[in-house]
């Protein structure tokens, strides 16, 4: 075989898994992990949830493969080293240091960068939450913070507002659309989510945004776009990330949106690949999609894994999955829901709840709060693109 070297630029869980796909596949070549992070490579679900809450949670519960793990299988950590550039002519990676990394085939796994609010003042208290030293930094001031505002109410700000709740802060979550989660899974679920948070003493407040932050060294108070002041010692910032491609700027690999891919991890350069949350793959119907899910990560290092080795991928009808965390409630999400999908709610309890999504007359997804068995149910009848007369019954 020609490949001798790869290195994966990157160190989350796309970083780990293709690392150990690849020694799985009995790929004995050179592997090198060039990481910006100082850390062994970890799990990011738990630093919204049980990092956040619980003050005796450690890194070594999160990471990924211990030390071991690397040594044994010969792969090369290069921790602590940003990736500043590709030279895909010559094959080399630049890092921050000046150094650079040769390979055979460059496999980018680097995630995405937690966007900002530019207009915001330099204080204290405002925070963005992607990596552990920030999950660690909230849940220090946490500790003894009085009321925080949370601004979005996606995935991690609803996360984020479930763990600071169980510690006991006053939490006022702010999202401009009508409800939160609205654009992934539409406002009727949206208004089931906004009906726990209440349940646990969180001021939601909807179709409303944020105009500016005041205080002085410290955050103090958040004016809200409708004029409203609210008091505030912790601001978190959840609006969405960006792919984490500036280093691949005039690499001349195509990006959009992401690292354009084929179906397995191609970028538009030979022997450069990509996969995870900074990657746009082709999806079965042809459209690049970009997934900011773990189970994705997963299923990307085993398709792209053989194909990189000549080998053929598996053929597996793969039914997209997520979940999560808020208080006591699962949130799971199995298949490819969209907001303005026809929506059954078939289950309803006033805190947990079933519902199945309709496009075209077919069962597209299901998503189940507090219901895990009953959605995962669901998979073969979405797998077959079943009608949705067959699961309502
Ligand atoms: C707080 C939080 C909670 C989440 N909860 C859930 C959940 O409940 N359910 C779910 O399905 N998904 C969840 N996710 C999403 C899931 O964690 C991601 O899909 C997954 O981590 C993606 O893995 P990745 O390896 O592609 O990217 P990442 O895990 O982000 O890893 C990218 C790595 O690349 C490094 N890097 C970036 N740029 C460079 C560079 N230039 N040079 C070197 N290294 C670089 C980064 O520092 C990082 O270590 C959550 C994510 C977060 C942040």
């Amino acid at each position: 075989m020609s490949t001798e070297k790869i290195v994966i630029v990157g160190g989350g869980l796309a970083a780990s898994r293709t690392a150990e796909q690849l020694r799985r596949a009995e790929f004995a070549g050179d592997i090198v992990i060039v990481s910006d992070e100082v850390h062994l490579p970890y799990d990011r679900p738990p630093l919204s949830k049980d990092v956040l809450h619980k003050d005796d949670h450690d890194l070594a519960e999160v990471t990924l493969k211990p030390r071991e793990f690397y040594d044994e299988n010969n792969i090369t950590l290069r921790l602590g080293s940003a990736a500043t550039g590709v030279d895909t002519a010559a094959k080399t990676v630049t890092l921050a240091d000046g150094s650079t990394v040769e390979y055979d085939e460059l496999i980018v796994t680097t995630g995405l960068v937690p966007k900002r609010i530019p207009s915001f003042p330099d204080l204290e208290g405002i925070h963005v939450l992607r990596n552990y030293d920030e999950s660690q930094k909230l849940r220090t001031q946490a500790a003894t913070a009085r009321r925080a505002v949370i601004i979005g109410a996606g995935f991690i700000g609803c996360e984020v507002a479930a763990s600071l709740r169980k510690r006991g802060v006053e939490v006022v979550l702010v999202e401009p659309q009508p409800e939160p989660l609205a654009s992934v899974l539409g406002t009727q679920i949206g208004a089931l989510v906004t009906r726990l948070h209440r349940a646990e003493g969180v001021d939601v407040r909807t179709g409303v945004g944020v105009s500016g932050v005041a205080g002085e060294n410290a955050v103090q108070q958040v004016t809200l776009s409708d004029g409203t002041e609210v008091e505030a010692d912790l601001v978190v910032v959840g609006i969405g990330s960006r792919p984490a491609t500036d280093w691949l700027d005039g690499s001349g690999i195509e990006i959009d949106n992401g690292i354009v891919c084929d179906n397995v991890g191609r970028t538009s350069t030979p022997h450069v690949w990509a996969l995870g949350d900074v990657a746009s793959w082709k999806d079965a119907t042809g459209h690049q999609a970009r997934v900011e899910h773990w189970s994705n990560v997963a299923e990307q290092a085993r398709v792209l894994v053989p194909v990189l080795l000549g080998k053929e991928p598996p053929e597996a009808v793969v039914v997209p999955y997520f979940w999560s965390d808020q208080y006591d409630v699962k949130i799971q999400c199995l298949g490819e829901p969209e907001a303005d999908d026809i929506v059954h709610i078939v289950e309803d309890d006033g805190r947990k709840f079933l519902a199945y999504y309709e496009r075209d007359g077919v069962v597209a997804g299901v998503v189940g709060g507090g219901m895990p068995g009953k959605v995962m149910k669901v998979r073969a009848k979405i797998a077959a693109g079943a009608p949705i007369s067959d699961v309502l019954g």
